[in-house]
């Protein structure tokens, strides 16, 4: 157990710093077990990229994919992970990831979590995509962790330095030290909102939007980063396809129907990459394209498609806000949408015929099967690549705790979710930045008390 430095202005035995997925599912769990905790929140909304996320959360094995008829678990999961990460993942990280998501699958389900049926998306080779609405899921976390009553939730509170006397033993807040007498997690989230960072980590994504909590600056990193914590996966800092254009930093105006059927093409109507990539592969592909920007195309039959839940694949909310365009024929569609409509119409003839350059033989990553753009009305939505996420950072290990330059732990230092490098590697399966969050945040309460 740490000393608490002299001068202590207020203590728990854990410190968590950040109320976002990680951070709370953390703070319950550490709390569950007889542990005093000091939630900080740097903001004064609760919740941070986690909230604005689209809710999607990656999970194997669940009864409602039995129940859907649709075979998956872990094992296949974490295949699908290595193969999108490109074998880059660390997996010691992934083998605990395998251990436990199914269990905290269920645990989120414990505290009130209603996940919808899963669906296909980005790097799933099955559908297994969650959703949980993302505003809802804040109050029940915050219901949970007030039920323990052991966890302080501080807004409006930045940490500002961690605390080593040998070990870490708080964090200062400002003037403030706050005490932690079993440890730190640092759950600070990424770095998408801070343009020093993405200079220095990710030039390549100059053109990408930026989205995320305001909160997101990479605070946690730059901290343990003074302590000599080491930084895993920098170079593979992605933007997302499917961003609206006139989309503010902390607004959600994804769209996702390339995983539908819809093709994506570019100004000049011409399509530029297989669609059932991942929807990073998609985003360099389009950071490529003249002004950075594409338009995902798609036919009556795609939108019939359409989700009414909400999330990237809800066509007609997009329709309904304006954001999505409708129009009776394709070169009408192009004229609205300021493509080159003889460009378009060449181009789905060449889709239709089986394009060689860009040969496309599933909806997404080898599931489903591609269909034809031919039913009026026609639609289209302008997309840029967006960076919603950093998937990289600090260094930790199986237990969660932090690794310096030379592979050693910063004694009393844990960090879990998106603060933290490893587990995606080189690539992205949408919701596992979120059931990341929820897992590793539990197993960092877990080795902390
Ligand atoms: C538009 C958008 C859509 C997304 N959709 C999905 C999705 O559907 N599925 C999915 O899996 N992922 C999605 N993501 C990514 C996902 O939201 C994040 O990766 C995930 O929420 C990270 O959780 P976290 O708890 O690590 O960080 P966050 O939820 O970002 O929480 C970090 C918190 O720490 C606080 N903080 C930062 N510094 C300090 C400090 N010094 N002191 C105190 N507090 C601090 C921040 O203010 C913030 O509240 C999306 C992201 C965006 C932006």
């Amino acid at each position: 157990m740490a000393n608490l430095r002299r001068g202590v202005d207020e203590a728990a035995d854990l410190i968590v710093a950040g109320a976002g997925m990680a951070g709370f599912c953390c703070a319950i769990e550490a709390a569950d077990r007889g542990a005093s905790v000091i939630l900080l929140e740097k903001e004064a909304k609760l919740g941070g990229s986690s909230m604005l996320s689209g809710g999607s959360f990656a999970f194997a094995g669940t009864d409602q994919q039995r129940a859907a008829g649709i075979e998956d678990d872990a094992d296949l999961m974490l295949s699908d992970l290595r193969a999108v990460g490109q074998h880059k993942n660390d997996e010691a990280l992934l083998r605990v990831f395998g251990a436990e998501q199914h269990a905290t699958y269920r645990w989120l389900e414990s505290l009130g979590f209603v996940f919808g049926p899963p669906k296909v998306a980005s790097g799933q080779s099955v559908p297994r995509t969650h959703r949980a609405d993302p505003v809802g899921m804040f109050g029940l976390l915050a219901k949970a962790a007030d039920r323990t009553g052991r966890v302080r939730v501080l807004r409006e509170t930045t940490a500002t330095r961690l605390v080593r006397e040998n070990v870490v033993t708080g964090v200062m807040v400002g003037e403030r030290f706050i005490g932690a007498r079993r440890g730190v997690v640092l759950t600070t989230g990424g770095f998408m909102r801070s343009e020093p960072l993405l200079a220095n980590f990710a030039p390549h994504q100059e053109h990408a939007m930026r989205m995320g909590s305001g909160g997101c600056t990479g605070d946690g990193l730059r901290m343990a980063w003074q302590l000599g914590a080491d930084l895993r996966d920098m170079g593979y800092i992605r933007g997302t396809f499917g961003m609206h254009p006139d989309a503010k930093p902390d607004e959600h105006h994804f769209l996702h129907s390339i995983y539908l059927g819809a093709i994506a093409v570019n100004r000049l109507g011409q399509r530029f990459v297989d669609e059932s990539l991942s929807y990073k592969l998609v985003g360099d592909a389009c950071l490529a394209q003249p002004g950075a920007i594409g338009f995902q195309i798609f036919d009556r039959g795609v939108m019939e498609r359409s989700t009414s839940d909400g999330s990237s694949f809800d066509m007609g909310a997009a329709l309904r806000a304006g954001r999505l365009i409708q129009a009776p024929s394709l070169s009408s569609l192009a004229d609205k949408l300021g493509i080159d409509p003889a460009g378009l119409a060449a181009t789905l003839d060449r889709y239709h015929a089986g394009d060689p350059d860009f040969r496309r033989t599933s909806l997404s990553s080898g599931w489903g099967k591609p269909v034809r753009i031919a039913r009026a009305p026609f639609y289209g939505y302008p997309s840029r690549s967006a960076v919603v996420g950093t998937y990289c950072g600090l260094v930790v290990d199986d237990a969660l705790r932090v690794r310096d330059v030379f592979g050693e732990p910063i004694s009393g230092l844990y960090a879990a979710g998106h603060v933290t490098g490893g587990f995606h590697g080189a690539g992205y399966m949408t919701g596992t930045a979120l059931s990341k969050a929820a897992v590793f945040g539990r197993l960092a309460a877990r080795s902390a008390v």
